[in-house]
């Protein structure tokens, strides 16, 4: 990227408006002197600028500090639009993986009580938790029983018995978003959801054993339930195969919109349809179901997981205390009442494209018991390097749509991360660092070497000291189970 970029504050670079004439709002990137380097050395600066195109946006076209190229929108972004003035819905700014995200657990033990069995407690969560792109699991959906699941969210898989009632209320949006159409979702997709949900997929998701490094912020950290030495499970995995084909869908029926509802586009990845259209209504309807999915998946992930702890650790998980502290999508559109100036508040269609959700403190829409400390901020670095848990704070709503990053971000691409290796053992490496990795093949673990993410810490110091989302603790892994 060559196009301007103006510090406008310590950590925020604009792309103003003026760079082009198609631009309707300015760019708005959140970093550092360092990271922004990084940040120029692919186009995603420009994709953030093609977003500040979209009909209905408002305020800026904003990126956070992991931000890097993708699919239409670059992942790291954050765009809202106004329903009411032409606003759009675009697949690109959610994201082929919808409802992607994370989710944390606790537990009682400690790494010393932990650390004697850590290799059977990996090798089990490698053979019981199906890994890979396109792999089946051990739950299976009929047609009628997938409807229900894409309508209901993780209730569904919660009252059949795998999960407890509190999962429901530590999840975002309670593990379900209103108005889903699985009537909507194609035949296609309904076919490669069907044994997938309870899959981790393949490459950069993952399941990962890890111990409580650093207590940043003791109280939130109470609240939370962490304390330092104490061992925690982070789960990375999306909608599989099933939101995949809704967006593949919904891309080629959107392939006329522009014309349709008369706007252009910089770039044909960019595809959306205003939200009011029945195109936009379509792929929202659609979106929500993949999203339902995605949290059924996550939620049948902890169940195994839960099991396998059983049987290592020979405690309940109860007992065990393996509770989640919260789970959050990085990959979704949602409305959201956001202020918009003139003291005007207005329902947005807010579009999270690698980018986390990180509501303040006394927001009405996290667990009551957070209300003092802001919603939890799930920010997975690398395999190799530490994952980091925030709270969101007031500078959210004020500066990102009550969003902040949501990992360290690639800092090269799969090839290059191939190369880069060059035939390299990461797994040994690892392992040298007591790390156990385990996962299908070398080139996987090549493509996902810590080394090929930007520095995790650092991009944390962004989205911390610009008052979007502050640190309470560092987690180091001590073993991962990767797709
Ligand atoms: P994405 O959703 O964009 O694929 O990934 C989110 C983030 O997860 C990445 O930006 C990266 O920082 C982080 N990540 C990727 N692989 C691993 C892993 O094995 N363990 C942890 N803790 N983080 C990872
Ligand atoms: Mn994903
Ligand atoms: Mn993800």
């Amino acid at each position: 990227y060559t196009g301007p970029l103006e510090k406008v504050g310590p950590c925020q670079w604009k792309i103003p408006r003026s760079y082009r004439e198609d631009m309707r709002v300015d760019g708005l990137i959140f970093a550092d002197d360092t990271l922004i380097e990084q940040i120029r050395r692919d186009q995603g600066p420009e994709q953030v600028a093609n977003v500040a195109t979209l009909p209905g946006i408002q305020r800026a076209s904003l990126a956070m500090p992991d931000i890097h190229w993708g699919y239409g929108f670059a992942i790291g972004g954050v765009a809202a639009t106004d329903p009411e003035q032409g606003g759009v819905i675009s697949p690109g700014g959610v994201g082929y993986d919808i409802n992607c995200g994370v989710r944390l657990l606790r537990s009682d033990l400690s790494w010393d009580d932990a650390r004697p069995h850590i290799k059977r407690l990996v090798d089990q969560l490698y053979r019981d938790i199906p890994t890979g792109v396109g792999q089946s699991g051990r739950y299976s959906f009929r047609p009628d029983e997938l409807s229900e699941l894409m309508s209901k969210g993780s209730s569904y898989v919660v009252d059949r018995g795998w999960g407890a009632p509190r999962d429901l209320e530590f999840t975002e949006a309670g593990g379900r978003l209103d108005d889903a159409r699985p009537d909507l979702v194609s035949p296609r997709a309904f076919a490669r959801g069907a044994d997938q949900c309870g899959t981790l997929g393949s490459g950069n998701h993952f399941l990962e054993v890890q111990v409580v490094d650093r207590v940043i912020d003791d109280q939130a950290a109470g609240v939370m339930g962490l304390r330092e030495g104490m061992v925690t499970l982070l789960i990375h995995s999306g909608s599989r195969g099933l939101g995949y084909q809704v967006c593949d869908d919904h891309l080629a029926m959107f392939r006329d919109a522009p014309q349709k509802y008369g706007f252009t586009l910089p770039d044909r990845q960019l595809a959306c349809a205003p939200v009011l259209s029945p195109e936009g209504q379509s792929y929202l309807g659609a979106m929500r179901a993949a999203a339902n999915y995605a949290w059924c998946n996550r939620q049948l992930l902890t169940h195994q997981a839960r099991l396998v702890f059983e049987r290592i650790f020979g405690e309940s998980w109860a007992a065990l205390g393996l509770d989640l502290v919260y789970d959050v999508a990085h990959n979704i559109a949602k409305f959201e009442d956001h202020d918009v100036g003139d003291d005007l508040r207005k329902s947005l269609c807010v579009h999270r494209k690698g980018a986390t959700r990180a509501f303040p403190p006394g927001h009405p829409e996290i667990p009551r018991k957070y209300h003092e400390i802001g919603q939890p901020v799930i920010i997975p670095g690398s395999m190799g390097t530490a994952s980091w848990v925030l709270a969101g704070q007031a500078g959210s709503m004020a500066q990102s749509f009550g969003s902040s990053c949501h990992g360290a971000g690639r800092m090269m691409s799969r090839t290059a991360a191939i190369k880069l290796a060059d035939g390299r053992r990461i797994d040994k490496e690892l392992d040298a660092m007591g790390i156990i990795a385990r996962a299908r093949g070398h080139k996987g673990l090549a493509e996902e070497q810590p080394a090929a993410y930007k520095d995790v810490d650092q991009v944390v110091e962004v989205v911390d000291s610009v008052g979007i989302s502050k640190k309470v603790a560092r987690l180091r892994p001590v073993g991962v189970i990767k797709g």
